[in-house]
């Protein structure tokens, strides 16, 4: 990592001594770390009310057993989390993760990003994430249900509409969120729309919600070439993942103009230079839950690569939406290789942090996730709005509201750039406008 300040290494050295072994959620740290130097030394205040100390230890953590019966009639038994990080903006919001590495230090890292994330969509969302190392794979789906069923039955205590609204991420989709929201509704006895979000739309989900993610990556990554005279169209796109945030980066980029010719999944990549068939992409994922290899057998211009790294594949524009870590120092000089302009988080933390500063030395233009993915769960803020007024919004007016907060997103990052002295540097612009945010609520809350 970069050299901290003398202001802040100590806070840095505390979370390194409390939280042992959870190396993600000390990289997620440094990373905010590292840009607060100016800030610290412009408002000391923040300091000697210890709101860096209190910012890294979450408000309360979450870790309980799982039971649950296979379709053999086994017992099987999960752990699972909710770290409910910070509440100084709005209820704790953030997604819950099913995934085999799923432990603390990955829940924590995701609920950390989360506060700052949620911050800069200027909406009235706190931060938090859960999750468990249950693996859907290859489950069916009344196992998938018992398992959120279960999961449920411990949780429902913790959430409430003006307490704790979780939503999904990687292995959650409309499915899990309606079992778990059927099994709330069951425990509680109230129709409590508002407690979670990416529900279906036949039961008080949002029109967009689907697409948010990938949608806002795409808004974002525009916004960022505007900066600069450019643009999306024209330019050659890769996407890494398949899941829900790739396919709906790709269906906007291509819509904008883009050819978007690769993407991953966990067995390797597809290069597609006819442009990704995206309607044979959504029926292999979606509605098949297949492999990559099921899209090009049925794709004659497709080629599939088994393993190898989907970053090798020249591009303009590299939008990583698969998950922490994926896009190391090799992959990202690949990229600066092959003349990559852009490169915007769609997933959490996809880069690392020595890809990220080769990024920055060689000018490439960066969007981390906090920015770029914020507008999965600002679509959830609106899916909060319509069902507190018991109201539903169109396609088009919820898109419309999904851009204008974007470029709201992109704006305060570039301000605070400019203002803390690193124009162009949206890391820094990510960090410092919403550290700021929050500092300032919990300064006005008090020490609580
Ligand atoms: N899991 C998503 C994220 O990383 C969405 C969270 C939400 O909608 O609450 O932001």
């Amino acid at each position: 990592m970069n050299e901290l300040s003398s202001d802040l290494e100590p806070h840095y050295a505390t979370v390194l001594a409390r939280n042992p072994g959870e190396t993600e959620f000390h990289q997620a740290v440094a990373e905010v770390l590292e840009s607060l130097a100016p800030v610290v030394r412009k408002h000391p205040d923040y300091l000697h009310h210890a709101v860096i100390e209190r910012l890294c230890e979450p408000e309360r953590q979450l870790i309980f057993r799982v039971p649950w019966t296979d379709d053999q009639g086994r017992v099987q038994i999960n752990r699972a989390f909710r770290v409910e990080f910070n509440s100084a903006l709005g209820p704790y919001k953030g997604g819950l993760r099913f995934h085999p590495s799923v432990y603390l230090g990955i829940v924590k890292f995701l609920g950390f990003e989360q506060i700052f994330k949620n911050a800069l969509t200027g909406l009235p969302i706190g931060g938090g994430k859960g999750g468990s190392d249950f693996d859907p794979k290859g489950r069916s789906d009344n196992e998938v249900m018992r398992f959120c069923q279960s999961l449920m039955t411990e949780l429902y205590r913790h959430l409430g509409e003006y307490t704790d609204v979780p939503a999904g991420d990687i292995g959650v989709g409309e499915r899990e969120i309606g079992y778990l929201f059927g099994q709330y509704k069951r425990i509680t006895n109230r129709y409590e729309s508002g407690v979670l979000t990416g529900k279906g739309l036949a039961y008080g989900g949002s029109q967009v919600r689907r697409e948010a993610t990938g949608y806002g990556t795409v808004f974002f990554t525009e916004q960022m070439l505007a900066s600069t005279g450019s643009s999306l169209s024209g330019r050659r796109v890769v996407v890494s993942g398949s899941g829900n945030v790739a396919i709906y980066a790709a269906q906007k980029a291509a819509e904008l103009g883009a050819q978007v010719v690769a993407c991953s999944d966990s067995s390797g990549y597809v290069v597609d230079e006819a442009g990704l068939d995206l309607a044979l992409l959504k029926q292999v994922k979606e509605v098949d839950r297949a492999r990559l290899t099921a899209y090009a057998a049925e794709r004659g211009s497709a080629r599939f690569v088994a393993g190898g790294s989907v970053w090798d594949v020249p591009c303009e524009v590299a939008l990583p939406c698969a998950t922490q870590n994926e896009l190391d120092d090799a992959a990202a000089l690949k990229l600066v290789e092959n003349g990559v302009l852009a490169v915007a988080e769609g997933a959490n933390m996809p880069c690392t942090p020595d890809a990220v500063r080769l990024f920055q030395e060689r000018s490439v233009l960066f969007a981390p996730g906090k920015a770029a993915n914020a507008g999965g769960v600002a679509t959830s803020s609106l899916e909060m709005q319509q069902n507190a007024s018991r109201d539903s919004w169109s396609f088009e007016h919820t898109e419309q509201r999904l851009h204008e907060i974007m470029v709201g997103v992109h704006e305060r990052c570039a301000s605070a750039a400019d203002e803390y002295g690193s124009p162009g540097n949206y890391v820094a612009g990510a960090n410092i406008s919403s550290f700021i945010q929050v500092a300032d609520a919990m300064l006005a809350l008090g020490v609580v």
